[in-house]
């Protein structure tokens, strides 16, 4: 018979054993690598700027590199198909967005990952205002002049996007359909590129995220007719909100937030939101996403359930938008 000793030995090691199968021995020690974070757009855009804010901290936190992959097409819809399909042992992770964990659903009918079925969420990472932006030397002086010329020059004018079920895309879409115009569009693979093209005075117009637009504005290279949220963003306090310009129809705030193939294990995820938060909180960190225009998202809604909750949310949200104009 076993002594009461040796039984509670016993049971411990069984404990112990049930512990480890619950905690793979990858998840424990992890990370043990470098890992990939994919960015669906070109590098220089918002995606990818506030990418590589966040992950330098967040590398520092878990003693190992992470490296920024740009891979573009598609709208950022590629690249998210290609997280959807690489391992789930948290060395893949892709930063995505409104537009490729929301508006690309009812964009693409054969969107070949869902947003909500082939992720695990991990962190928000900053919230997004939407501008109306054009090349400095368009004509329209101000957000009345634009939408009385954009309309009379409906044939003519063309706004810059970075593909279909972009941010960019999905948010002039709903500008466009408000003011009941139809551009050309000029895809490119970023809002890196088109604000290059942008600001040589090659497209007319374009709605993106303030990250890539608060240097351009203060240069001087480029207009901002309005932000699409209720208030003015501190970090361009002479920029009128859409409600101030004339067009309270037209609100849109996008954000990034970081995702890892479905079932990639509770505990990597854990530790990724954790060093994410960490990185939410630095100084440094918070100081140039803040002066870059981006909302640091409140502690509330840092948890991957919360994100969850966006992603659910936004696809409600954009799918009755873009529905008509796929
Ligand atoms: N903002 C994306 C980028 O980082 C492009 C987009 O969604 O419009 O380039």
């Amino acid at each position: 018979m076993m002594s009461i000793r040796s039984l509670a030995g016993a049971c411990l090691s069984a404990f112990a054993a049930l512990g480890a199968f619950a905690v793979p021995a990858s998840a424990q020690n992890y990370p043990t690598r470098t890992i990939t974070m994919i960015v669906p757009f070109a590098a220089g855009g918002p995606t990818d700027v506030i990418s590589r804010i966040v992950t330098a901290h967040m590398a520092q936190t878990l003693g190992q590199s992470i490296v920024i992959e740009n891979v573009v097409g598609a709208g950022g819809t590629t690249a998210t198909t290609r997280a959807a399909r690489a391992a789930n042992d948290g060395y893949t992770l892709i930063t995505g967005h409104m537009g490729t964990h929301a508006a690309s659903v009812p964009l693409y009918p054969k969107l070949a990952y869902h947003p909500e079925k082939d992720f695990e969420p991990v962190a928000l990472l900053a919230g997004t205002p939407i501008l109306i932006l054009a090349r400095k030397d368009f004509p329209p002086k101000d957000l009345k002049e634009f939408i009385a010329y954009v309309k009379a020059n409906a044939e003519k004018v063309n706004a810059a996007h970075a593909g279909i079920g972009s941010v960019s895309h999905a948010s002039c879409e709903l500008l466009n359909s408000i003011l009941d115009v139809k551009p050309v569009g000029v895809p490119f693979n970023g809002t890196g590129p088109a604000m290059n093209a942008l600001v040589a005075g090659q497209v007319d117009y374009m709605c993106d995220q303030i990250v890539n637009a608060v240097p351009q504005i203060n240069a001087g290279t480029i207009k901002a007719y309005a932000v699409a949220t209720p208030e003015r963003n501190p970090s361009l306090p002479n920029v009128p909100t859409t409600a101030e310009a004339g067009l309270p129809a037209f609100q849109a705030q996008a954000w990034n937030a970081v995702f890892a193939p479905k079932g990639t294990s509770p505990a990597i995820i854990a530790t990724l939101n954790a060093a994410a938060i960490k990185a939410l909180d630095d100084e440094n960190v918070r100081k140039r996403l803040l002066e870059l225009g981006s909302v640091i998202p409140q502690p509330a809604n840092r948890t991957p359930e919360a994100l969850a909750t966006l992603v659910k949310n936004e696809i409600a949200k954009w799918t009755p938008v873009l529905k008509p104009a796929s």
